[in-house]
């Protein structure tokens, strides 16, 4: 199309195809099948992975099952957990340029938002490692004279984390330094799509000095490695971070022993334009929120809902600048949008708009797939949709690319009930000048994050996660550590005087 700013190949060199081998017990492994990934954007192969089946991935819970036990790293102080992760943060630093390319050219994403990606996740590792020695419970002196009671949270035990393609190495480090700051041992999947950041994480560990078998990875698909990992009897959690679709099958898998299970799912994230509400910042965000990572992100703002007086000058201000940002090849520096993941996804994103245009709704921009000079034609075109009434599946279901519903309202409590008639609570975000708008937007949406005149603004410290079909549990933040963490009590009688004998023994 010509109306948008499309950036043709700059003929970057590949690096060498990335060879990824499984972590077990501290030992590169790599027996049997390999699978390749090719670059969804270069479509070449640019990494080939050694294929984990059932017996690599019970050989990896058997190593950290084995750790956990040995108290090599669960019994060892906080300081030196501390000490460990704060190694790997600025390794982390260190290797920022190798990381991104490698996952830049996996998943599509541009390479400036996966430097910004690997080099902001040290922070996590930096966070995560000062709660390392703040595991602490409580104790109760108030249960009578001669009892004392003590609260002491463990750690949990053997982890499962289980990752997706859309942010791998950002994900892992929302969960890897938090499982191992409260001493947990873990066994890592990353996704099929996107497997070599995570291998280089996992040397970077290894440089850091990490105990052999405290960090295993096993390389592969859901079928059979995640599903091991969600079943078997010596993972004690599993973490997963997903499509709400696995979500359901990781539940269902790991009934059978009852093990804990934290769900980071998916979501459709609405963010509320009020008139009053400085425009140009909302424009910003709600072009930012859309098209950042390709609009692969879960917390990808994919409906907006403007107010009605304010609806068609917000439409083009958003159209106007959906124009100038910058799409096409994943290496330039200067790309704002990148590739779509696989063909199949793209030609589900096109679904999704075609669906819409023959129920009513309107393109204002974009709305095709689009072939790149000098790349490959798995690329989507920054699209609006508008004339979209709330019963679509364009303006229900997550789309996963770069990709804006619009939706109008009235009134405040129109604006809360469209955000809240979704399956999905992960995220939403409100835009007004008035304290008592956004306040009250703030309390009653249902989502785990809201954002009040800004959007996709993270910390390490804030809980991150979903309602409703968004997920279960918090990561990150206090609360996110504390999922890491069993809850034990112990109860204590104090003294040495006898007491009354609950049988009498005497005559
Ligand atoms: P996906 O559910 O297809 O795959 C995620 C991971 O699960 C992959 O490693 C995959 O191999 C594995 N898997 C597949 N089947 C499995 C099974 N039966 N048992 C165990 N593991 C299995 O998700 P995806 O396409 O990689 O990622 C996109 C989805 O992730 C979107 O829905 C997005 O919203 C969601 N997401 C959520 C968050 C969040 O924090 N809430 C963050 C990022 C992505």
């Amino acid at each position: 199309m010509k109306d948008l700013t499309v950036q043709p190949s700059i003929g970057f060199e590949l690096p060498e195809v990335f060879q990824g081998k499984h972590l077990i017990a501290g030992e590169w492994v790599s027996e049997g099948d390999t699978f390749d990934r090719i670059s969804p954007s270069h479509g070449v192969v640019v990494s080939r992975s050694a294929k984990g089946d059932e017996a690599m991935t019970e050989r990896a819970i058997a190593a950290a099952r084995e750790t956990f036990d040995s108290g090599a790293w669960s019994r060892i102080s906080g300081k030196e957990r501390a000490a460990a992760l704060l190694k790997v943060a600025d390794l982390i630093e260190a290797n920022v340029d190798r990381i991104a390319v490698q996952e830049s050219l996996e998943s599509g994403k541009p390479i400036s938002q996966a430097r910004g990606e690997v080099g902001g996740a040290a922070d996590l590792w930096r966070y995560a490692a000062s709660l390392a020695r703040t595991t602490h419970g409580d104790s109760h002196n108030t249960l009578g004279e001669d009892m004392l009671g003590v609260v002491v949270k463990d750690p949990i035990g053997v982890v499962s984390i289980i990752t997706p393609w859309n942010f791998p190495f950002w994900i892992l480090s929302q969960k890897l330094p938090f499982a191992l700051a409260a001493g947990c041992t873990v066994v890592v999947k990353p996704s099929e799509m996107t497997p070599s950041s995570t291998v280089m994480m996992g040397e970077l560990l290894v440089e850091a000095g990490l105990p052999a078998g405290v960090c295993n990875i096993v390389l592969g698909y859901g079928q059979p490695v995640g599903s091991v990992m969600s079943t078997h009897k010596d993972v004690d959690m599993v973490t997963f971070t997903g499509s709400t679709a696995v979500g359901k099958l990781i539940t269902e898998a790991s009934a059978g022993t009852l093990k804990k299970v934290a769900l980071e799912l998916g979501g459709k994230n609405p963010q509320v334009i009020f008139p009053d509400a400085d425009l140009d910042n909302a424009t910003d965000a709600v072009t930012f929120g859309v098209y950042f990572n390709v609009g692969q992100c879960c917390n990808s703002s994919s409906r907006i809902i403007v107010h009605e007086d304010i609806a068609e000058d917000f439409v083009a201000r958003v159209v106007a600048l959906s124009r100038k940002v910058k799409f096409g090849d994943p290496m330039d520096p200067e790309t704002q949008v990148g590739a779509i993941v696989t063909a199949e996804h793209n030609a589900k994103i096109d679904g999704y708009v075609q669906k819409a245009v023959q129920a009513g709704a309107r393109v204002e921009i974009g709305g095709a797939t689009l072939a790149v000079d000098g790349l490959g034609e798995q690329f989507y075109q920054p699209t609006v949709v508008s004339g979209v009434t709330a019963d679509m599946a364009i303006a229900r279901e997550e789309v996963f690319g770069p990709v804006l519903t619009v939706l109008t309202f009235r009134t405040l409590d129109e604006a809360i009930a469209l955000t809240n008639d979704s399956d999905y609570g992960l995220s939403a975000g409100v835009w007004s000048d008035d304290i008592h708008t956004c306040l009250e937007f703030a309390r009653r949406a249902d989502a785990g994050t809201v954002w009040t005149n800004t959007w996709m603004d993270g910390y390490p410290e804030l809980a991150f996660g979903g309602m409703k079909q968004s997920g279960q549990g918090r990561e990150i933040g206090r609360y996110g550590f504390e999922e890491f963490l069993e809850v034990k009590s112990l109860v204590m009688r104090v003294g040495r005087d006898s007491r009354a004998p609950w049988v009498n023994s005497g005559d």
